[in-house]
């Protein structure tokens, strides 16, 4: 991919472990009018490189993860992909976009507890346009590599915290996103799972994604390539 790809290019290249360069150009983003949380704010987020964004509560980290992942829409500024802005685009177009390029760790793992554990990991895959005898496998070997140890009929409500926590990482890594966006990914794990799932992330850095990790843990921001505050 080019600098500079089209949406169309961006839209249509759904090839897996694709990279991408992910940037926020002065964005501006208010709940309520007139009151910012994020008043001109830039960044880039290069190819292959794991960045944290760190700071106290309250100061927009969600909120930042949200707009790069196109579920919010900035009051000012844009977010692009690859030189192309996208947060301009129509909403099914973005939903695409998501759908196919971006992959998503919520803090509170977001899981559907009216489906199986597998189906909440393939869930977003099958939505990408993937089929389901292709993406099984490779979801049963996510949930083995992560150590999640349920069997994959089970419904999240019987799962540990966690439990739920790593679920909602496999879900996310399923497609190989281009970017990756966790919102305090190991918040809930024991030390030697925390860095089973730093290590994943670094590893998706690896294949070119753009790993964007906001965290409170002194440890996974030293294990990122930078570190942003907030
Ligand atoms: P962080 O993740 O850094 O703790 P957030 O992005 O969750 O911060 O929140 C940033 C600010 O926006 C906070 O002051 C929060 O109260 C406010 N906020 C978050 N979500 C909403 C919402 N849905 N409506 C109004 N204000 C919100
Ligand atoms: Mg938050």
């Amino acid at each position: 991919m080019t600098a500079h790809a089209t949406v169309d290019s961006i839209l249509t290249d759904s090839r897996p472990a694709m990279s991408a360069r992910v940037e926020a150009r002065d964005v501006v983003f208010e709940y309520v009018l007139g009151r910012p949380v994020l008043n001109r704010w830039s960044a880039v987020f290069p190819i292959g490189s794991m960045t944290a964004l760190t700071g106290p509560s309250g100061r927009g980290k969600s909120t930042l993860l949200y707009l790069l992942g196109l579920m919010l829409h900035p009051t000012g500024g844009e977010i692009l992909v690859d030189g192309t802005p996208v947060s301009g685009l129509r909403d099914a177009d973005r939903a695409r976009l998501r759908a196919t390029r971006f992959g998503f760790v919520f803090q509170d793992a977001a899981l559907d507890h009216t489906r199986t554990v597998l189906d909440n990991v393939t869930e977003t895959a099958l939505y990408a346009g993937l089929h389901r005898r292709d993406v099984t496998p490779r979801a049963l070997e996510l949930l083995d590599r992560f150590d999640v140890d349920v069997p994959g009929h089970r419904r999240p409500g019987q799962v540990s915290g966690g439990q739920a926590q790593r679920i909602a990482l496999c879900r996310a890594l399923l497609i190989d996103p281009g970017v990756l966006l966790a919102d305090e990914p190991t918040g809930n794990l024991d030390p030697a799972t925390a860095t089973l799932v730093v290590e994943a992330l670094r590893d998706h850095a690896r294949t070119g994604a753009a790993v964007i990790v906001v965290t409170h843990s002194p440890e996974v921001a030293a294990a990122c390539d930078t570190e942003i505050r907030l």
